[in-house]
């Protein structure tokens, strides 16, 4: 996904303004990187990258820029019951395959079918759902448990 600059560091001015944040570089190429990859990285990931643009970066101010950042919106924080954390430069609705194998989050291109969302909406007794996200977990091709089994 290539995004050009020039809307990226708008992007961000105009949502860190709005939430009363302060434009930084270090803010600015978290955000660059988040946009530039699909992989949903940890805080650990982001942090070995933009290291490599700004040397001087610490990993705390890598934390606390992916936390501005989503709660500026302009990123989504995804959280597992181990504590652990993976952070996606997507904010809209969209779906994950997470493998239990290597631990990887990929994007799902398909939709979930909105008749299915209002049926479980029905059956949530006076909830308002707003959005939805889904997370189908298994193997990837690469971590496949048993590939004779699939045939
Ligand atoms: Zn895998
Ligand atoms: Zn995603």
């Amino acid at each position: 996904m290539q995004t050009d600059t020039h809307d990226t560091e708008r992007t961000l001015r105009d949502a860190l303004s709005a939430t009363g944040q302060r434009y930084t570089e270090q803010r600015a190429a978290v955000f660059r990187y988040l946009r530039s990859t699909e992989s949903h990285p940890t805080a650990d990931e982001v942090f070995f990258h933009v290291r490599q643009e700004i040397p001087g970066i610490s990993l705390a101010t890598v934390y606390k820029s992916l936390e501005t950042l989503v709660g500026a919106r302009l990123a989504t924080k995804l959280t597992y019951g181990d504590g652990s954390a993976r952070y996606d430069g997507r904010t809209d609705d969209h779906h994950h395959l997470r493998c239990l194998g290597c631990e990887r989050v990929i994007d799902l291109p398909g939709q979930v079918d909105d008749r299915e969302v209002a049926r479980l909406e029905a059956s949530a007794d006076g909830f308002q759902v707003t959005g939805c996200r889904l997370e189908l977990t298994g193997y990837c091709a690469d971590c496949s448990p048993s590939p004779a089994s699939r045939v």
